[in-house]
């Protein structure tokens, strides 16, 4: 499958073996400031995803989806407990280290898709693995094949303002595993988007992410596309409890 043939993903450390999971939270407390006091939004959420699984997170609005998708991606330090990527400890470390993980270890595909407008589709993916190292050219040749995984090889040469809403969300999704990340983190990924192409864009997503051995943890309020996971968890007063 051609994320394997990344040389990054073809000699794994003994860390990043199947034993080992891919995203750990222990103890997650996270509160906002709110008037006098605090909001409380996670209280001590727990969780475990292992590598190859795809975990629906399915809970109401403001239940704190986000937050804890923002804890679990390093782009948001909790108040108190542990995080640890593909067996690294993260809560500690400081932004540089962090944005090193999140960089080589962790993709993020939002509800809308913060796509580089000025860019078209392929150069949207090649832009991170540039930043990571890789040589334009190789770049260039695995971004051809996971937007033609995708089905998008016809749209390569467009600018995001010239593909529709399915088609954009797909490039952000081809976008988020660019750089061959362990952990796939989606917040709402198809929430503009109508149902049927919806189920189009989870079709691809799945796909890859199965395809790929990838761990995924995606927020959803959409219970029929929870049911297309391994398993669904939720949040309840800022814990997370597993929903069948
Ligand atoms: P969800 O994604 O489940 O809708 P969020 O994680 O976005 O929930 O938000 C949970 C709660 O935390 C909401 O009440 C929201 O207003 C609040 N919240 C989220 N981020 C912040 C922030 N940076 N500052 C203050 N309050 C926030
Ligand atoms: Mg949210």
């Amino acid at each position: 499958m051609m994320m394997d043939a990344n040389p990054k993903t073809a000699a794994q450390p003994a860390t990043q073996g199947m034993n080992v999971p891919t995203l750990q939270l222990k103890g997650i407390v996270q509160s906002y400031p709110e008037g006098e006091g605090r909001l409380e939004i996670l209280t001590g959420a727990d969780f475990t995803l292992m590598p190859g699984e795809t975990v629906g997170l399915v809970a109401p609005s403001g239940t704190g989806k986000s937050t804890l998708l923002h804890v679990a991606g390093l782009l948001e330090k909790p108040d108190a407990g542990e995080i640890s990527v593909c067996g690294k400890a993260c809560a500690h470390l400081d932004d540089q280290a962090r944005t090193e993980i999140r960089r080589s270890d962790i993709g993020f595909v939002y509800q809308f898709h913060h796509l580089l407008p000025e860019f078209t589709a392929v150069e949207n993916l090649v832009v991170p693995q540039m930043i990571s190292g890789l040589p334009r050219k190789e770049a260039r040749e695995r971004s051809l094949a996971l937007l033609g995984y995708l089905k998008l090889d016809h749209r390569a040469e467009h600018l995001p303002s010239e593909l529709s809403g399915g088609e954009r969300q797909r490039v952000a999704i081809a976008r988020a595993v660019a750089n061959a990340p362990r952990l796939l983190l989606a917040d709402e990924p198809t929430g503009n988007l109508d149902p049927k192409t919806s189920h189009y864009v989870y079709d691809a997503l799945l796909a890859l992410v199965r395809g790929t051995g990838l761990a995924a943890l995606i927020a959803t309020h959409n219970v029929e596309i929870a049911a297309r996971m391994d398993r669904r968890i939720t949040l309840v007063d800022g814990k997370i409890v597993p929903m069948d």
